[in-house]
């Protein structure tokens, strides 16, 4: 029984680990952030509240500069201080602007947020196992390839996320009467957009799944959608 002792420790080392960095982030996010006030996002927010049939959907200003866009831990919305900067001079449309927050609300209504605590200390116990059982028949690359197969599969599982996320995003837009074409617009301007990130690609975009990719998928969608009966 004592051979579990690694990976129980593993996991609760995982869950610890996890629990911290979430509450420092939403430290960080309640130090740093204001509610997201301009009309015209408030308005488009307002729509896709009313297609989902919530009373309002609410987004925060996070005051940091690279463009990006994220759901918190605790399923809040954020767009950051200089992708709303893009918005005001006109890099980035309001529809555009609208895309991001979808897909974020994509990410929490879809479970995505709260199942990242299973992903991270699973992950942890996981490597672990998988490094104990590799060790035994591999010794020196047992450990080293534990990690680079986790990293395969956490990969795969976020990128899957993203495609997900950009669905609901999709229909949610759609639904709302604002449609797509402004999901698709940013993705067209992304590349160019987050050369001042250097390097550091936002959370919303997850380099995983590449741009064009992502577009293809909504065409399909697009297509899906366009070749159904029209519902009235
Ligand atoms: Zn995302």
């Amino acid at each position: 029984m004592i051979k579990f002792a690694p990976i129980l420790i593993a996991l609760a080392y995982g869950i610890a680990m996890y629990r911290f960095s979430a509450w420092r982030t939403a430290k960080e996010l309640d130090a740093k952030s204001t509610e997201l006030a301009d009309p015209m996002l408030r308005h488009l927010c307002d729509q896709m509240a009313a297609a989902l049939e919530l009373p309002r959907i609410k987004v925060h200003i996070y005051e940091i500069d690279p463009i990006n866009g994220l759901a918190a831990p605790d399923g809040r919305i954020f767009i950051t201080r200089g992708f709303y900067k893009r918005f005001k001079n006109g890099d980035v449309s309001a529809d555009e602007l609208a895309s991001v927050i979808a897909h974020e609300l994509g990410h929490v209504a879809l479970g995505h947020t709260r199942r990242r605590m299973i992903d991270f200390s699973g992950q942890n116990a996981m490597r672990t196992a998988l490094a104990m059982i590799l060790g035994r028949f591999l010794p020196g690359i047992g450990p080293w390839l534990a990690g680079a197969l986790m990293n395969l599969f956490m990969a795969k599982l976020s990128r899957n996320d993203e495609f997900e996320a950009d669905a609901y995003a999709a229909a949610l837009l759609t639904k709302s009467g604002i449609g797509i074409e402004g999901q698709i617009s940013l993705f067209e301007k992304l590349d160019a957009l987050t050369q001042s990130n250097a390097g550091a690609a936002p959370a919303w975009f997850l380099s995983h799944p590449k741009t064009h990719e992502r577009i293809a998928a909504l065409r399909k969608m697009e297509d899906r959608w366009k070749a159904l009966p029209s519902s009235k």
